[in-house]
């Protein structure tokens, strides 16, 4: 297996048209990952290029991790179909290759008659989705399932099968298949022009020039500025940004499912969810801004989210914060995906991915690849891909310190470097010498979950840094 992992200096292939890469795709996150590993199972050259130094450290970083049934979109939309094949695609992926998905199941609770008179006409959307499991459940059921809820609970419509997932190994399980298939990853590498003619595009990167014949753009927040540098003015990304709290894990008790409001004028609302890392998760909060880069939290937010939060299960206004992070949906003014396909260009957009698209990954990867053959690219195939399993990040599944067997064998599975995470000097090692390997402590984080617990580093900060600086080349 040879691996093609660049981070820094030109790019290969060069501009010569003979040896340019049949597909590049833009944006390493959950999205372009994910049709990254769908062209991986072709006889393609691919690249997959992102400005940041890691895979998924854009909005696929930073959102509230659920696997959407798809039974609240818009029925007849492509999202809808996207979401509904990509829950199935990536529930069997997970269970393939390790990552952490609990089935835990949503209610979407009734606080006002008028939205318990709203839950038959929900559960009819659902079954328009092609989801027939849900159904209304009255107020003592709901009492008994979920006893920490406030007062004034009326019903609720129960979604079985929403799930929770881990959002960070997805984006690098898509990622790691694909270059270990042969795609070539280019990080640190953000296009900034694109020059097309006949053949494909000479793309102008910070890393130097890049030659490719299909150009796939998944930019997320910065798509529309990619489409327009292709001549398009189709359409603007108006960030929506979601500001979130993650509660300590003494505070998982008090939560048995995904807690969701149900759907008003002002949009999908906060809900209270566990997560597979074992904490609560509180938001998040929808605020239109103009700048793309404003993933901080606010004062304000923090107040709206513990009103909200006080009112769905008061207890947790006495639990502790462990952290707070706020993540930015690419909104585009439609409640749909932008996804176009431009023979003539040799081009698909992938735009507007706003609040699914971790569900939806899998099949948007499958969706561009379809697109891409029938906008005239020669695809041969599908090849299977290497297997895959990745490390366990799930509070539900068992962790390398709690495994006998696996510490007998290898004593640095033994050895607890984070205690809040219960995270291990052997995981840390895996991590830092994986296929795609983190270069930065946030990247190490989100792969192994050191200094994401109580303690916030507090404790583990200095040795984790050490062995993030030792490995370092
Ligand atoms: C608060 C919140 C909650 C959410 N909850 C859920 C949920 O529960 N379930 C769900 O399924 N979805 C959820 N989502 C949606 C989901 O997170 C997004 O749809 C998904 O992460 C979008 O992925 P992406 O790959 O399109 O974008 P990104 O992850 O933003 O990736 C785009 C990448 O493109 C790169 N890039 C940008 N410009 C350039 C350039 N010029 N050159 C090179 N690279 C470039 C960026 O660096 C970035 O890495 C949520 C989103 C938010 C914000």
């Amino acid at each position: 297996m040879t691996v093609t992992l660049t981070t820094t200096g030109p790019l290969l292939p060069g501009t010569d048209a003979d040896c340019a890469y049949d597909v590049t795709v833009v944006g390493a996150g959950v999205v372009g990952s994910a049709i990254a590993r769908e062209l991986a199972r072709y006889d393609l050259r691919t690249a997959l290029v992102d400005a940041a130094d890691d895979i998924g450290d854009g909005t696929s970083k930073a959102n509230t991790a659920i696997l959407h049934t798809g039974f609240d979109a818009v029925p007849g939309s492509l999202e809808a179909r996207l979401v509904r094949e990509g829950r199935e695609l990536l529930a069997a992926y997970a269970a393939e290759t390790g990552i952490p998905v609990e089935r835990v199941g949503a209610l979407l609770v009734a606080w006002d008659e008028d939205q318990l008179a709203a839950l038959p006409r929900l559960r009819d959307k659902a079954a328009r989705n092609g989801y027939h499991a849900s159904r209304v459940i009255d107020a003592g059921e709901l009492r008994a399932r979920e006893p920490h809820l406030g007062p004034g609970a009326l019903g609720a419509l129960e979604v079985p099968d929403e799930s929770i997932i881990c959002p960070w190994t997805t984006p690098l399980a898509f990622a790691t298949q694909a270059v270990r298939a042969g795609v070539h990853l280019h990080l640190n590498c953000r296009v900034r022009g694109v020059d097309s003619d006949t053949e494909g595009h000479t793309l102008t990167t910070s890393r130097g020039p890049l030659r490719t014949r299909y150009l796939v753009n998944a930019a997320g927040l910065y798509a529309d500025e990619i489409d327009r540098l292709l001549g398009n003015e189709v359409f603007t990304v108006t960030p929506r940004r979601g500001q979130l709290m993650v509660f300590d894990k003494l505070a998982r008790g008090l939560v048995g499912h995904i807690l969701l409001p149900v759907p008003g004028p002002e949009g999908k609302g906060v809900l209270v969810a566990p997560t597979v890392f074992g904490n609560v998760l509180l938001g998040p909060t929808a605020e239109e801004l103009d700048d793309k880069t404003a993933t901080g939290s606010t004062a304000e937010g923090m107040r709206l989210l513990r009103e909200k939060g006080r009112r769905i299960v008061p207890a947790l206004a006495d639990e502790e914060v462990t952290a707070v992070y706020a993540g930015l949906r690419a909104a585009t003014g439609q409640e749909d995906y932008r996804i176009q396909e431009y023979p003539e260009l040799r081009y698909v957009a992938v735009g507007g991915i706003r609040s699914t698209g971790l569900t939806a990954s899998m099949a948007i990867g499958r969706h561009v690849t379809g697109l891409l053959a029938a906008t005239g690219l020669e695809i041969a195939g599908p090849r299977a891909l290497p297997l895959l399993t990745m490390p366990n990040l799930g509070e539900a599944f068992p962790r390398p310190c709690l495994s006998p067997g696996l510490v007998a064998e290898d004593p640095a599975y033994g050895t607890l470097v984070c205690h809040c995470e219960q995270v291990t000097l052997g995981e840390i090692r895996d991590a830092l010498s994986a296929t795609i390997p983190p270069h930065s402590l946030d990247g190490l984080r989100r792969r192994t979950r050191a200094r994401g617990g109580r303690c916030q580093g507090f404790h583990c900060g200095a040795a984790v840094r050490a062995l993030f600086e030792e490995a370092r080349p």
